[in-house]
């Protein structure tokens, strides 16, 4: 069909390009907007209204059709020949008075497998490891936590097992909003069938609505509150003694070190109360089936690690890893968070989370690529982005919005001032392009072949409804001709199909999967060579990691790491129905944009009162990072002493509040608890 734009679609089933969920959309000629069909996930071809809206930013006027490069302070249109030929030049240049190091790619987790696995092999053959994705901002510490202990940093289960649990413990997520199709199509039908729903978050949400118990945890202070449910387990014996005894390490320590623990005084610390907490920790370890859903609100602290290693210690106590309805479930976040990880966008692993480190997986990934990927593990994305103009001086982004998604926003934009140049590829002119010296522009999702992993490790394929507008390309040619450009390597893969061959060679969880074999379905990792299907649940006799047991780990609370006083408020951030991410996309939607205003805050009644705010009033939200204004959005449904706001929008832009002290082993940023004060607009704020 010929919309108004002269562009033509056809149907054909592809894959949502929002969440982590991996709903089935394509293009439907009869309304002109996406529709889902009978996905792997949504079996019954259901979309959250971000599906339904999936197809207003592919022919949208905004995008852009042709090259744009620098000039005199401006970016003006540019031939491919010429834009190609800045980014060559600008990488030569580093490369020959900085060397490797001063080069940065950032990937995409919203960019397929084959186009994150291209960026990564580029970033190797230019001599670097710095090549990271966004995951580092939502998920890393859960994959460090779970790759350590368990040796996969991925949903221990699948999303249909949900459906046969008997309680669930939701920790700082809300599926009803941020993962739409697996609250109404999994989690609600459990619920349904006797499942028992705990609910841990600050904020009484629509998740909170069917949950049983709700522990609306102080932001920051996870670790205690864990701590306690596992105190509460040992000391009301709780725990499954024939899993600990077979599968458990360092079970007496463990046991000697929660026995210490003064259950009401930790409570207390967590802010929630005593009695609540012992029957949330009774539901949980009292069930024969009990499944965890994680989000960021246990990820993004810069203790992110430490925390999610001390729910997988709930789990190991109480029996729920390696078995159908239980396990350990991270809900993702973009539509291939999983999957850039999974083909190596990390600083640290190649393909298949092999070390780089590693002299036998470096051996095994050179005889495919033709050269020897570099050794030293790379830059994180925020310590990249704190090195521009310091170590690094060119960088490629590839799909993201660092100026709106990383903490301290004011300094991110500093930092990438001081770039000597800076190559974006994406859909629109986002708040990051703006500020490049070369904007190349690529292809949405109904352009675009090629597969992504969704949360619960199905490997789906997207398919072209049609050509990108303009003279704009899609990414994977993109990818190919830079390639060229800055290489000897032929990079001349004809097509998605070609590179996933190829990646499958290189990623031993993909190896056994074929591009045909996945179709209109799916094909679940790990799926090694000469298996006939993937694996559904993980670590049922031996961990991943290969070893029977995984060991309780003792963790200590560590304090935020910005200090609070009595004029404080904690802000905490996350997601809404309607948006997604930086809003690049979403904001764009004509349907999805009326449906929120940008600047809420919401605040408990009483922090309003203190401070003279009613509800609708501008205030000025200050950190020691910057300042904000927003709209007072008065709900009892927020524990005292916390705020809560969005992070999709570039006005206001509350990444300029937020902190960049990252943790120490993923190195997350800690976006879920900062400092702020709260006063009326017009009393001295920004
Ligand atoms: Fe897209 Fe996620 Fe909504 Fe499914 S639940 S339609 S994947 S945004």
């Amino acid at each position: 069909m010929e919309r108004p734009s002269g562009r033509t679609f056809t149907p054909r089933e592809s894959v949502c390009p929002f969440c982590g969920v991996g709903c089935g959309v394509q293009y439907d000629p009869a309304t002109g907007a996406a529709r889902g069909w009978r996905g792997p996930v949504n079996t019954r071809g259901e979309v959250c209204p971000k599906g339904v809206a999936a197809f207003d930013v592919v022919d949208h006027e905004e995008r852009l059709t042709r090259p744009l490069v620098r000039e005199d302070d401006e970016l003006v249109p540019a031939t491919w020949e010429a834009a190609l030929d800045r980014v060559a030049t600008a990488f030569a240049d580093a490369l020959a008075v900085h060397g490797p190091e001063s080069l940065a790619f950032f990937a995409s987790s919203n960019c397929t497998n084959e186009e994150n696995y291209l960026l990564a092999k580029l970033a190797r053959a230019l001599g670097t490891n710095t090549v990271d994705n966004c995951a580092r901002l939502c998920h890393s510490s859960t994959v460090a936590a779970m790759r350590e202990r368990f040796g996969a940093g991925a949903m221990t289960n699948t999303l249909v097992d949900i459906r046969e649990t008997d309680a669930l413990l939701v920790w700082g997520a809300n599926p009803a909003v941020n993962h739409p199709i697996i609250f109404r199509s999994y989690l609600l039908p459990a619920i349904r069938d006797g499942a028992t729903l705990i609910h841990v978050d600050p904020r009484e949400t629509e998740t909170t609505r069917v949950a049983t118990h709700h522990l609306p945890v102080r932001p920051g202070y996870d670790i205690p509150l864990t701590n306690a449910m596992a105190a509460v387990v040992v000391e009301e014996g709780l725990t499954d003694e024939t899993f600990l005894a077979d599968r458990v390490s360092n079970v007496e320590a463990f046991r000697a070190f929660a026995e210490g623990v003064d259950v009401a005084a930790t409570a207390e610390l967590a802010g929630v109360d005593p009695d609540t907490l012992r029957e949330a920790a009774r539901a949980y370890a009292g069930a024969d089936r009990a499944a965890m859903l994680t989000g960021m609100g246990t990820s993004q602290h810069h203790c992110g690690t430490d925390t999610v290693h001390a729910l997988l210690n709930l789990a190991l106590l109480t029996g729920n890893v390696g078995k159908r309805g239980a396990g350990v479930n991270p809900l993702r976040g973009q539509n291939n968070v999983q999957g850039a990880g999974d083909v190596g966008a990390l600083p640290d692993v190649l393909p298949g989370y092999r070390r780089v480190t590693d002299p036998d997986a470096r051996r095994e990934v050179a005889a495919v690529w033709g050269f020897d990927p570099p050794a030293e593990p790379g830059l994180t994305e925020v310590e990249a982005t704190h090195e521009f103009g310091e170590s690094v001086h060119v960088a490629y982004v590839l799909g993201e919005n660092p100026l709106v998604t990383e903490p301290n926003a004011d300094r991110v934009r500093e930092q990438f001032a001081r770039l000597d140049c800076l190559v974006v590829q994406d859909l629109f002119l986002t708040e990051t392009a703006r500020v490049a010296d070369v904007v190349l522009p690529g292809s949405a999702w109904a352009e675009r072949g090629g597969t992504v992993t969704n949360t619960d490790r199905q490997v789906l394929r997207m398919r072209p409804n049609g050509d990108p507008p303009g003279d704009a390309r899609r990414d994977l040619d993109i990818l190919c001709a830079v390639g060229r450009r800055l290489t000897d390597l032929p990079f001349d893969y004809d097509g998605p199909e070609a590179v996933f061959e190829e990646l499958r060679r290189v990623t031993p969880l993909y190896a056994g999967m074929s591009y045909d074999g996945i179709g209109t379905g799916s094909q679940r990792w790990p799926f090694p060579e000469g298996t006939s299907e993937g694996l559904a649940v993980l670590h049922r006799d031996r961990f991943a990691s290969g070893r029977r047991r995984a060991d309780l780990r003792i963790v200590d609370h560590v304090d935020p790491a910005d200090g609070v006083d009595d004029d404080h408020l904690v802000l905490t951030t996350g997601r809404v129905l309607e948006h997604f991410n930086s809003g690049a996309l979403t904001r764009r939607s004509g349907i999805l944009v009326r449906l929120r205003p940008a600047d809420a805050l919401q605040i408990h009644p009483d922090d309003a009162a203190d401070r003279g705010i009613a509800d609708g009033d501008r205030v000025a939200v200050e950190s020691a990072r910057g300042a904000v204004t927003a709209t007072a959005d008065l709900t009892p449904a927020i524990r005292r002493g916390t705020v809560f706001s969005t992070f999709h929008f570039a006005d206001p832009l509350v990444n300029r509040l937020t902190g960049d002290a990252l943790d120490p082993v993923s190195r997350i940023p800690e976006y879920k608890h900062s400092a702020v004060r709260v006063a009326p607009a017009d009393e001295g704020g920004p």
